[in-house]
């Protein structure tokens, strides 16, 4: 069986998949990644857990690739551009390191495009030519595919959706900004929201973290579902604020399907509901029906996995393409 790694590098864990064109997970292993090992030890840990799962698969599998998704990830250089956050080099040649000690093709992409790749491979933008993938997360992430390939730009930085500015003058970005969209629609967004409401004065007993916990947007969605009005409020606002970001969005690429992925897309009808009334609300007649908005049929689990390993699978068929 001929299969594609898939390797999730997150600040945290590392995930390696491997995946057949079907897109099946035959083999999955995971480590932690512990930046502050240095670079070469991290390497050295993966070689060993993949070397390790080719030997488990006794044969039955043909490694034909590669498919890197990590935050920065470059596309174009094979490299990931700001592993100085983890301590790392500056720009870190992960192709190179996995290509010259594998002997297979290795491609990394950001971690956004990656699962937007997913998507049109395994997910809800099978087959469609021109989608955009969103990830709410931490932060906001987003892949624009058009005409059927993914939209790299000049130096494969293309759809940081989450830095544009949805808010002028709003609260402050990680990135130094004020006002990114991420700073709202995103699992930190929904909590944002929900703190000002109570420094505002409001207040549930559904919110009091527990023990000198933080409130995170699980606990505002457990509230929101056992009826709390104050969270319900907070989704509304990140719905409408996303909405309204995606009407703009639609006016600039025209997709046929908005694919909302990543742990506060989990929230379902919480989120959908008013990111699409927004979306909809704030569309230029021209695209009133055309353009649907969807939750992810990937496993949150799974999705990371997949987006990398697909990755390598779109690249290799490419490649038959330009041969024949
Ligand atoms: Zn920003």
């Amino acid at each position: 069986m001929i299969v594609t790694a898939g390797i999730d590098i997150g600040g945290t864990e590392t995930k390696i998949g491997f995946v057949n064109r079907e897109g099946e997970v035959v083999a999955f292993t995971s480590f932690l990644t512990n930046p502050a090992a240095g670079f070469e030890a991290f390497f050295k840990n993966l070689k060993h857990e993949i070397s390790v799962m080719i030997e488990n698969s006794q044969s039955s599998i043909s490694l034909a690739g590669m498919g890197i998704g990590a935050p920065s990830g470059s596309y174009k250089n094979g490299t990931i551009e700001d592993s100085s956050n983890l301590g790392w080099p500056e720009n870190l040649p992960v192709c190179d390191i996995l290509e010259n000690h594998f002997q297979v093709p290795a491609i990394v992409s950001n971690d956004a495009n990656a699962a937007a790749v997913g998507e049109m491979l395994y997910g809800s933008a099978k087959g469609v030519q021109n989608f955009i993938c969103i990830t709410l997360g931490t932060g906001l992430g987003s892949g624009i595919v058009a005409n059927g390939k993914l939209l790299l730009g000049a130096n494969g930085h293309a759809g940081e959706l989450g830095h544009t500015i949805a808010v002028h003058g709003g609260r402050e970005c990680r990135c130094g900004k004020k006002g990114c969209l991420e700073t709202y629609a995103s699992a930190t967004g929904l909590v944002r929201t929900v703190l000002e409401s109570v420094q505002n004065g409001k207040s549930h007993p559904f919110l009091i973290p527990k023990k000198n916990g933080k409130l995170t947007a699980k606990m505002v969605t457990k509230a929101a579902l056992a009826g709390d009005e104050m969270s319900i409020r907070a989704f509304e606002k990140t719905g409408e604020v996303l909405g309204k970001k995606l009407a703009d969005t639609v006016a600039l690429l025209n997709p046929e399907r908005i694919v909302l992925t990543g742990g506060l897309s989990r929230a379902g009808d919480l989120i959908l509901k008013p990111t699409k009334k927004h979306l909809n609300n704030n569309l230029l007649t021209v695209y009133r029906g055309s353009v649907d908005v969807t939750i992810s049929e990937i496993s949150n689990k799974k999705s990371a996995i997949l987006g990398a390993a697909a990755t390598m699978w779109f690249k290799l068929g490419e490649v038959r393409e330009e041969t024949i």
